[in-house]
């Protein structure tokens, strides 16, 4: 705890603990802000302190090296939501440290369509709208109304979705996550229409038990790269011969070539070296270049 913060301060936090990877070397500072003021707080005194500055949410997207970062990681962890429904729309506003799938199924509970496609997915509200997350047919940018920024650590606005240049997996906030103090999300305002819970139910039953049959177990961080244009990146790794290819205990899955799954006590060097491995043999085999989905710390 740090006495001019009012939040708890964890210093050399393992990453390792705060992504679904499970590696990543140690946070010189780590937080979890569950308000706006929490977080102008804590960007106020990394700014005072000349520290770097980066906002995470559920670290599904993530891999932090080994050596691990020499400044402040912070999980925004608000999770308040209020809907306004008008009749057959409703309008929600969610904190970005709400979990997306688990709001998915609380609105199709309700009889809100909009967000089936999200069942399952890893993550938070606010990851989501950085990343533009998408799977099943739907994606962030095809609900999302605005985005509630915390900008410079300290003024608070909303962006129309326009505003935020939204394409497949990016984002005017995705490009902007290495300034010195990144924009936050704080919350997200979605658009919904009425519909029957009942068959919003079973869409996300059939959506969970396809993801449960495509997805391969052990710790992973989804999909490594995105997919070129009118290709997919697990065909590509695939056809080069890399399924099921190990480096120390990381291994491309032999079930999804564009997973890498931690074995059990893999570093973040074994992923990054099957990471150049798949994009060098790649380019190599079929001229192209995989861009990186997830984002390196
Ligand atoms: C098994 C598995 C399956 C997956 N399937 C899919 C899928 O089908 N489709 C898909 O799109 N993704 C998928 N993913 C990836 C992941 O779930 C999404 O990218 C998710 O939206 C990331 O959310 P997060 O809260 O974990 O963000 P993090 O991983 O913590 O962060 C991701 C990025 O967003 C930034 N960020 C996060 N929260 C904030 C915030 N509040 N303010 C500012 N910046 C922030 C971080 O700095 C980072 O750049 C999968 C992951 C796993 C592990």
């Amino acid at each position: 705890m740090n006495d001019t913060l009012p939040i708890t301060l964890r210093v050399d936090e393992p990453m390792a603990r705060h992504t679904s990877w499970r590696v990543g070397g140690p946070a010189r500072y780590y937080a979890e802000p569950a308000t706006p003021d929490e977080a102008i707080a804590l960007a106020a005194w990394a700014s005072a302190q000349d520290l770097p500055l980066i906002w995470v949410g559920r670290g599904t997207n993530l891999l932090v090296r080994d050596e691990g970062f020499a400044g402040v990681i912070a999980a925004y962890r608000g999770q308040r939501w209020s809907l306004r429904e008008d009749g057959d729309q409703a309008e929600l506003w969610v904190e970005a440290g709400a979990p997306m799938a688990g709001t998915a199924r609380r609105l199709a509970a309700m009889g809100w369509a909009g967000l089936e496609w999200a069942e399952g997915l890893p993550g938070a509200i606010g990851g989501a709208i950085v990343g533009n997350a998408g799977c099943y047919g739907g994606d962030t940018a095809g609900v999302l109304v605005a985005a509630e920024l915390l900008l410079n650590g300290r003024e608070r606005v909303e962006w129309p979705v326009t505003a935020l240049a939204y394409a497949y997996r990016e984002s005017v906030l995705k490009q902007s996550m290495t300034d010195n103090i990144p924009p936050l999300v704080l919350a997200g305002r979605f658009r919904f229409r009425r519909a029957d819970p009942t068959a919003l139910a079973a869409r996300m039953a059939a959506i969970a038990a396809e993801r449960k049959r495509k997805t391969p177990a052990g710790s992973s961080c989804g999909s490594v790269f995105k997919n070129p244009p009118g290709d997919s990146a697990g065909r590509l790794i695939e056809a080069a011969g890399l399924k099921g290819t190990r480096i120390g205990d990381a291994e491309i899955s032999s079930i999804h070539a564009n997973y890498i799954v931690n074995r059990g006590r893999a570093c973040a060097a074994d992923i990054l070296a099957l990471i150049e491995l798949a994009r060098a043999t790649v380019a190599e085999r079929f001229g192209v270049t995989l861009q990186l989905e997830v984002r390196v710390i």
